[in-house]
């Protein structure tokens, strides 16, 4: 991979046409220490955030051992970052086939659950292999209800009456019994985790067993750009939002068990930018080379904003408008779908124009892990970036910014 200082110099040096992933090692390998020494457990970080081998491997190296999986592709993907590399299963339903594959190939012994259904699917592979039950653990997924940027709760989780049941079952088979819960992404006050730890300690005193664990999801924010329009405050630091976690959970009295976490987006996201280029300016559209489809489908459903820096295309001798106001353009993405157009604007330079690039600052979580090949774009060019987005420049500008009037 080539090696630039900014993502400012590998534009100018490449003029990239196609979309181009600025991945920052260092960064990582930071974001990922930083949390790690915050929260006082394990860390499993959340493959399906952002699998790609080069992340893994700058992971692995930075110390991470345990890594959260759903599926054979990403167990796969673990085990190429890392021979001896603990996995959790944490997929709550699950393929008989894989559950098989987890156990016989991968050796994986841990694993979570919300119906009873799965429990006889997991129980049926650890007869079928002569695996001793108390070998495992699983953990009973709770349902919760949260304030996050994107709920997750709707989907996946036992009430608290039907976990207490699981908790006995399991426990009566002889596995060793966790309960982990998942309160979104990008939860931005720490009430969610609060409300989801007492719906543990219900559960746990109700269950009257002898607990192995205390999972207590991903969902921690990453720091986007903070949006001017926006009148919600911004995203709180991470020493804050893990300071009155960690106080809470000594006082729902969970800190005498083994505690994991599973962050993604808070991992990885500063990790990568992306460099886009203007294929056409329309008025007040631009036309991108990237879109829904591929790296920008996350910021597109969500309501989060990206920083965004303006990379003027020096070989462009004139330029209209005034380069120090920023004003909101539409955004077309690069597919034919008439779909593909950003929900919101992106605020740039009113000089921008036909041939100049954007870098997208931020983008590492849910972006190329998204990328789909319709219409036959598939952005995967990747060069490596030594400093952090912005040491350029500050980002004066954003994407996905809510319109002004919202
Ligand atoms: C997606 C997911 C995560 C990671 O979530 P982030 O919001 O990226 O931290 C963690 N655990 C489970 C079970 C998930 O599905």
């Amino acid at each position: 991979m080539r090696i630039f200082a900014t993502g400012t110099e590998a534009a100018l040096k490449l003029r990239p046409d196609h979309p181009l992933y600025c991945f920052r090692p260092a960064v990582l390998r930071e974001d990922a220490q930083q949390f790690m020494s915050l929260f006082p457990g394990d860390t499993a970080y959340a493959v399906k955030t952002n699998g790609e081998p080069m992340v893994l491997k700058a992971l692995v190296e930075a110390g991470v051992k345990i890594f959260d999986v759903a599926s054979p592709g990403e167990f796969a993907a673990v085990r190429a970052a890392s021979q001896d590399a603990e996995m959790l299963y944490m997929h709550p339903v699950k393929a008989q086939s894989d559950i098989r594959l987890a156990l016989e190939q991968y050796g994986i012994r841990v694993m979570s659950l919300d119906h009873e259904d799965e429990i006889a699917k997991v129980l049926r592979i650890v007869r079928a292999l002569d695996l001793d039950p108390g070998s495992m653990t699983i953990y009973v997924r709770l349902a919760t209800k949260g304030h996050a940027a994107y709920e997750l709760s709707k989907k996946f989780g036992a009430a608290p009456g039907h976990a207490v049941d699981l908790v006995r079952r399991l426990d009566r088979i002889g596995f060793k019994v966790g309960l982990c819960f998942h309160v979104g992404s990008q939860v931005e006050e720490t009430e969610s985790y609060e409300a989801a730890l007492r719906s543990a300690d219900w559960v746990r005193n109700r269950a009257g067993v002898a607990l192995a664990g205390l999972d207590v999801g991903g969902g921690f924010p990453a720091r986007y750009g903070d949006d001017p329009a926006r009148k919600n405050k911004p995203t709180p630091p991470l020493e804050d939002l893990m300071g009155q976690l960690r106080r809470d959970i000594v006082e729902w009295e969970f800190d005498t068990l083994p505690l994991t976490a599973e962050p993604g987006r808070v991992i990885v996201a500063r990790a990568f930018s992306l460099i886009v280029r203007v294929l056409l300016r329309k008025g007040r559209r631009l036309y991108i080379n990237d879109g829904i489809w591929a790296s920008l489908s996350d910021s597109w459903t969500g309501k989060i904003t990206l920083p965004a820096r303006f990379i003027p295309d020096p070989a462009r001798r004139s330029r209209n408008g005034d380069a120090s106001k920023v004003t909101p353009f539409k955004v077309c993405g690069a597919t034919c779908d008439s779909v593909d157009i950003l929900s919101r604007p992106f605020w740039l330079p009113e000089t921008i124009d036909t041939g100049d690039w954007i870098e997208i600052g931020h983008i590492g979580a849910y972006s190329l892990a998204l990328r789909t090949r319709f219409n036959g774009f598939y952005p995967d060019d990747f060069v490596e970036v030594t400093t952090p987005f912005g040491a350029d420049g500050a980002a004066e500008s954003f994407a996905s910014l809510e319109t002004m009037g919202d």
